[in-house]
């Protein structure tokens, strides 16, 4: 490959807004991670930047433009005064085996910028070869960065916990994949890139002081409630339980298929982070896999929680050693489970609120369930498609059913159920305009589907970024009748069911 990056350029004065750059990461010390700098991009240029994840940092709508050393900031060329970038270890499972060491092997923590909403991490991605690399290039391609840079700010838009994605800069720098592509940046934002993988590193190593450093720097730092517990370690496997499951119900509800569901990949923080191969249902269907290189579905979209679940007790292994006197003792060991065991209520209860409000229900009824269940059923056997479907059932009201009927092959599969709901909707006296709209909140009109991404990544593959800039205003407003063109929102084009993404990015 040829990958003459240009020499790293002198430190440049720090932007004029921009903070000290601290980094509560770095000061863990040398066994956590490498210090160094990026291989950084030839020639860059700017893809995207993303104003709502700007004003995030509290930096202005045009900063990129404000500070002209900006681009080779984030492109990996250049460093602002304070910044000591860094490649973090860690390890992990892949597709449920031990993979041992892995570690940011094309990922460079910049630094921290203060926000009200407390420090946030900057993280670029595919800044050039880290320790960490092992046969990788440290490399991302155009294609991939941008559909991580769009899925960020989409799900922080559908009010699911992610990392965020700040910018994007490119290069024509090849890099090799299954074809020659081009290189690119993406900036990541996020309190904390703590991974499960970061706790089983130092446990599989049997290195507990380190471990155990770790610990007591994600609990003082982006746990702190779970100091005050008896054991805290205790309360913060609980605390990563609980938002695991509750990330998990947003993904099912919202059709989100992550399609590497490793310990690696698995925040600490219970965000989305680690984009890849991700998918939106278009079809509902149980088993679909977004990744072509998971051959067996370990990941399809309906195995997810059970996926995290797996994944926790990955995590609550490493924890053993800091739990009691160490030594895993049966009242240590169901003390741990009994923090896991919080997974399966939350869980079950946050999907159950997310589609009782998707339905548009307010009250609680015993028969949810089962209508929610049924619904599913109908879509998935009548392989309705999911994003359209929940949209269209906005407009439902028992006088007229609306458009929704038309997403079914055999349309009179729908009226059995449409009845139910009808009746159900009469016992709480729903009011068709309050809960029509409270539903258009709860169920986008526009998703980051593959064939609307790969229609920019095509585009910014010929030099045009402007679909990109276009779509991401698109999913800043999911919910708005008025977002997007009918295409966005509509049905994937035959083409997109040619689409398959895989692992190589
Ligand atoms: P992923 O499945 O993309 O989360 O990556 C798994 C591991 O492989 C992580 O440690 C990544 O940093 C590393 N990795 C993935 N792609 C590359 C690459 N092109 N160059 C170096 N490391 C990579
Ligand atoms: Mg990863």
């Amino acid at each position: 490959m040829n990958d003459r990056s240009p020499p790293l350029s002198s430190r440049l004065p720090p932007p004029p807004e921009a903070a000290r750059w601290p980094n509560r990461f770095a000061a863990l010390g040398p066994t956590f991670h490498t210090q160094m700098h990026g291989a950084g991009l030839p020639d860059p240029h700017w893809v995207a930047t993303s104003e709502d994840c700007a004003a995030l940092l509290g930096w202005p709508a045009d900063w990129w433009q404000r500070w002209p050393e900006a681009l080779q900031v984030f492109s990996g060329n250049a460093t602002w005064a304070g910044m000591a970038p860094l490649a973090s270890v860690y390890s992990g499972h892949q597709f449920g085996v031990w993979a041992g060491q892995l570690g940011d092997g094309r990922a460079l923590l910049l630094g921290e910028v203060e926000t009200p909403q407390g420090p946030m991490e900057l993280q670029l991605k595919g800044a050039g070869r880290t320790p960490y690399s092992r046969m990788g290039d440290g490399r991302a391609v155009l294609r991939s960065s941008i559909r991580e840079f769009l899925c960020s700010e989409a799900m922080h838009h559908l009010g699911i916990p992610t990392s965020r994605g700040l910018c994007l800069t490119g290069s024509t720098l090849p890099v090799r994949r299954e074809r020659v592509e081009s290189a690119a940046v993406v900036t990541r934002v996020a309190p904390s890139f703590l991974r499960f993988g970061h706790f089983e590193h130092f446990y599989h190593q049997g290195r507990y002081d380190e471990l155990r450093q770790l610990a007591e720097h994600a609990i003082e730092h982006h746990f702190p409630a779970c100091r005050e517990a008896a054991q805290p370690v205790l309360a913060l496997l609980g605390e990563v339980t609980r938002r695991t499951a509750r990330l998990m119900a947003q993904w099912q509800a919202v059709g989100f298929c992550h399609g590497v569901m490793n310990t690696d990949n698995m925040s600490l923080l219970g965000l989305t982070i680690d984009y890849g191969p991700f998918g939106f249902l278009d079809a509902f269907d149980p088993q679909h896999i977004c990744n072509h290189s998971d051959e067996g579905g370990l990941y399809a979209y309906a195995r997810q929680p059970k996926v995290a679940w797996w994944n926790l007790h990955a995590f609550a292994q490493a924890l053993v050693p800091l739990v009691g006197d160490g030594q895993g003792t049966p009242e240590d060991v169901a003390a741990i489970r009994a923090e896991l065991a919080a997974f399966e209520p939350v869980f079950g209860e946050a999907l159950a609120a997310q589609m009782r409000a998707k339905l548009g229900l307010r009250e609680t009824h015993a028969e949810d369930q089962d209508l929610v269940n049924d619904w599913l059923r109908l879509l998935e056997a009548q392989k309705a498609d999911y994003t359209i479907a929940m949209r269209r059932l906005c407009e439902f009201s028992p006088q007229a059913v609306g458009s929704v009927r038309d997403v079914f092959l055999d349309r009179s599969a729908f009226d059995p159920w449409a009845a139910r709901y009808a009746a159900r909707l009469a016992a709480e006296h729903s009011v068709d305009s309050a809960r029509q709209a409270a539903m258009r909140r709860a169920n986008p009109r526009v998703v980051l589907r593959n064939h609307l991404a790969e229609t920019a990544i095509q585009r910014a593959e010929q030099g045009d970024f402007s679909e990109v800039q276009r779509l991401l205003a698109v999913l800043s407003r999911p919910f708005d009748d008025d977002s997007g063109t009918a295409a966005d929102a509509g049905f994937p084009p035959d083409w997109a069911q040619q689409l398959s993404v895989s692992c190589s990015s």
